[in-house]
């Protein structure tokens, strides 16, 4: 691991502090910095370990990228207080007795009904001007489901979830009208989805590039009392994104992934790169046959994925031991909660 500099400890310590408004006066137990090459090659990765080592744990993420329009404070504030609704919904299924499973759900369905979030309502939109969802759900017994495609589904982690439950497959391209209802999956009109904020990201990247605004997919990842964990992941994908592209994440061991032998994770970020990099699965095996720490792998991980031309970030619940947040990206939207332990960043 790179040597942490006191400069990019304070550098990352006032960065966090200053969009930590809404945030409890639980500090993180460990924030450092660390890249792999010089900075001008690889962009510095932020990482920080939170929560306990055992017991209930879920962390969630609303998306990873530059601050650019999203600096707003009432922005901000919202989103804030977005991600403390999802991670209330999640951690009170936890706190009751609940499957990781069903917490992460929880604190997904919260997230994709704020329009703020790049899944859901307020989607990011393909360059045609449509919404085209992903999601992916998956436990660390290596059960898992997948969608691609979506464009009626109010909640796409449904659709995962009932491709985990009801499907004898893994992941659906574009599932019809039919087939949803079969599943019990809610849908909605596609004009539900598009947003005005959402309509003028698609004008302004299609004006002046896409270099604003392309992150705000959300993921959730849990440990419940009986040590199970699970991770959620779901999105919009990238806003002018070709009609028919698809993400890491509805990709389980790219953006999307769990394994009761290491850890949950969720990514945010640059789809592709960390399609190239394998993320998720990633991650795991160096925690597995590298036997890296969580947090040293979800520093390398990044470090690999801006190898592949690509930054955002990452959250991980592994099955014993701490927490991890981590980005290479200007910021990234997050929260985790852990007993009287909780905290928001936007
Ligand atoms: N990773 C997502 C994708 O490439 C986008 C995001 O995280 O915002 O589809």
């Amino acid at each position: 691991m790179a040597q942490v500099t006191k400069a990019q400890l304070s550098q990352t310590q006032a960065s966090s502090q200053a969009a930590t408004s809404q945030a409890s006066s639980a500090q993180p137990s460990a924030l450092h910095s660390a890249a792999t090459q010089s900075s001008t090659e690889i962009p510095q990765v932020t990482s920080e370990s939170v929560g306990q080592e055992n017991g209930l744990l879920l962390l969630i993420h609303g998306g990873a990228g530059d601050r650019g329009p999203k600096n707003s404070p009432k922005r901000r504030a919202q989103i804030a207080a977005d991600l403390e609704r999802a991670l209330d919904a999640g951690y009170a299924v936890l706190d009751a007795g609940g499957a990781a499973e069903d917490a992460v759900c929880a604190a997904i369905h919260i997230m994709e009904d704020a329009p703020e979030f790049n899944a859901g309502r307020g989607a990011a939109l393909t360059s045609d001007g449509t919404v085209q969802m992903d999601a992916c759900l998956m436990t660390g017994d290596g059960e898992v489901g997948a969608v691609a495609g979506l464009m009626t589904a109010r909640h796409p982690i449904d659709a995962a979830r009932a491709v985990k439950h009801q499907t004898k497959h893994v992941l659906f391209a574009a599932p019809s009208e039919n087939e949803l209802a079969d599943w019990g999956v809610a849908t909605e009109d596609p004009s539900y989805f598009v947003t005005e904020q959402r309509k003028a990201s698609l004008a302004n990247a299609q004006a002046h590039g896409d270099a604003w605004e392309k992150h705000g997919t959300i993921g959730a990842v849990a440990r419940d009392a009986r040590g199970d964990i699970a991770a959620a992941t779901s999105t919009g994908g990238i806003t002018n994104q070709m009609p028919g592209r698809v993400g890491d994440s509805p990709l389980p061991g790219c953006g999307n992934y769990a394994n009761a032998a290491t850890i949950a994770v969720s990514g945010t970020g640059i789809g592709e790169a960390f399609v190239r990099a394998v993320a998720g699965r990633q991650l795991s095996d160096r925690i597995e046959y590298a036997r890296q720490t969580p947090q040293d792998a979800a520093e390398a991980t990044l470090n690999d994925i801006a190898k592949h031309r690509g930054d955002g970030g990452i959250i991980v619940v592994p099955s014993h031991g701490q927490g991890v947040i981590a980005f290479n990206s200007e910021m990234m939207n997050f929260g985790y909660r852990c007993g009287q332990s909780t905290r928001v960043n936007s």
